[in-house]
């Protein structure tokens, strides 16, 4: 049924980069034969799921969006697809997204944007903008997002869909095409909390082959889920973080916003004001931390050993084949970045910049740590703004930058964040986000399955 929605609207939505009909096919019916051999499989077994292509999967084209890396398909899986055909998912195919997982509109995939199916002239959010408007135009009933600065929660506000970005090493990064290692985070996409949830739970747990994976167990988030369904908050607080609740935000947002609170309150909720000072510094220090990274992981795409190769005429030096094929390959977005990454990192200027903004990460941890002293979590709108028109920011990268604001912190942090949808703003959707302390994701779910 899924397969014949996505070839019924996806030539207007273009969610899908590639559609894997036939694995999709083999991979249910290795599930009813799983079950009829007498396996016990999991809740999501036989569910179909649309992953994001900066996501390597075998055999199957994985290109992050990217020209450098068409015709590229992957001779392993990585950690969360593995856990996914375990537990008996079934993979559509793979999502569009800005190259790189650089952007927040979709607008810089190489292969053509995505359309929110809200509104098909507005831009679905990014980098994730595939998995989001595959669920909210009925093309998938779960996916896989990543998210290194809003990827996941921003697509999931501007398309009405519920988007979690796990504690950073919560989920596996083992088979991401890596863009800002410190920061990179997979996570679900789903249209109802509870789904999200148990998407989350297959996703998530230790990996020995991704360094940074943290060795304890992943929080019932499914119960949490559950237990938030039941509409009762009592006992717990909510810390509405003041530098994000006031201008900024078109009023639209902030009046659905300002709503929901009123709601989570009735529930039971108590609501103090927070203030985390150092917020405001956390765009700026993203926008030399992602790229420093970007610019080191990217170096691997040399013409070489993936994909593209340009000027290979037998004539030329190593030297130029290269630069002739990144030079091709990589978009305009990506370029920039790697030319600020590769400033920022370059001696004489790390201390200025990489450094300082690694100074403004702690302070920002700090911001964090302290709020949670006082609450159980916080709430913020996710993003500034509803979907956009297309176009309308890609003129000036600093509009476009803005999407994330509010996102960001917990990504300089690396606790989870939620987007739930929380209402409409001039008839598009609104999104609002909760994040909670590091290995404490169940909370976020607990009070995000209230507020649905
Ligand atoms: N929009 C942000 C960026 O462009 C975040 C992207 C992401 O989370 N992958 O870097």
């Amino acid at each position: 049924a899924h397969l014949d929605r996505i070839a019924a609207v996806d030539d207007r939505v273009h969610a899908f980069l590639h559609v894997d009909t036939e694995g999709a096919l083999a991979a249910a019916t290795a599930v009813d034969e799983r079950r009829a051999a007498g396996e016990e499989l999991g809740p999501l077994a036989g569910v179909p799921v649309a992953v994001k292509d900066i996501v390597a999967t075998k055999g199957v084209p994985s290109t992050a969006a990217s020209k450098i890396l068409e015709g590229w398909r992957p001779p392993y899986d990585a950690t969360i697809v593995t856990r996914m055909r375990e537990a008996g998912l079934v993979m559509l195919g793979k999502t569009n997204l800005d190259e790189f997982a650089m952007g927040s509109s979709t607008e810089y995939s190489a292969y053509g944007p995505t359309f929110n199916p809200w509104d098909l002239s507005r831009i679905p959010g990014g980098s994730g903008g595939g998995s989001a408007a595959a669920l909210a135009a009925y093309e998938a009933p779960l996916a896989v997002g990543t998210d290194t600065g809003g990827s996941i929660r921003q697509p999931a506000a501007v398309t009405g869909t519920v988007g979690a970005k796990p504690t950073y090493g919560g989920t596996s990064r083992y088979g991401l095409i890596a863009f800002s290692s410190s920061l990179d985070t997979p996570g679900p996409c789903a249209r109802t909390v509870e789904d999200a949830a148990l998407l989350h739970a297959v996703l998530a747990g230790h990996d020995p082959r991704d360094s940074t994976s943290i060795p304890q167990p992943v929080p019932d988030v499914v119960g949490a889920a559950r237990r938030g369904a039941s509409g009762d908050l009592t006992g717990v607080k909510l810390g509405l973080v003041r530098e994000f609740a006031g201008e900024g935000a078109e009023p639209g947002v902030m009046a659905a916003f300002h709503d929901a609170v009123d709601a989570l309150t009735k529930l039971g909720a108590e609501v103090v004001e927070i203030s985390c000072p150092n917020f405001q510094y956390a765009l700026p220090a993203y926008y030399l931390i992602a790229p420093s990274e970007c610019s080191s992981n990217l170096a691997r795409f040399d013409g070489v050993r993936y994909g593209l190769r340009v000027g290979d005429d037998g004539a030329k030096a190593l030297e130029e084949v290269m630069s002739l094929t990144r030079e091709s390959g990589f978009g305009a977005e990506v370029k920039r970045r790697i030319m600020i990454g590769t400033y920022a990192l370059s001696s004489g200027y790390y201390d200025a910049y990489y450094g300082q903004a690694q100074k403004v990460r702690t302070l920002i941890t700090r911001d964090f740590t302290s709020a949670f002293e006082r609450v159980d979590v916080l709430i913020s709108p996710t993003t500034p703004f509803v979907a956009f028109p297309l176009g309308a920011r890609t003129a000036d990268p600093y509009q476009m930058y803005l999407a994330d604001l509010y996102t960001i912190p917990a990504n300089l942090y690396g606790g989870p964040g939620i987007s739930v949808p929380c209402g409409l703003s001039e008839g598009l959707p609104v999104g609002l986000q909760i994040t909670a302390p590091t290995l404490a994701d169940d909370r976020m779910y607990r009070v995000a399955a209230a507020l649905e």
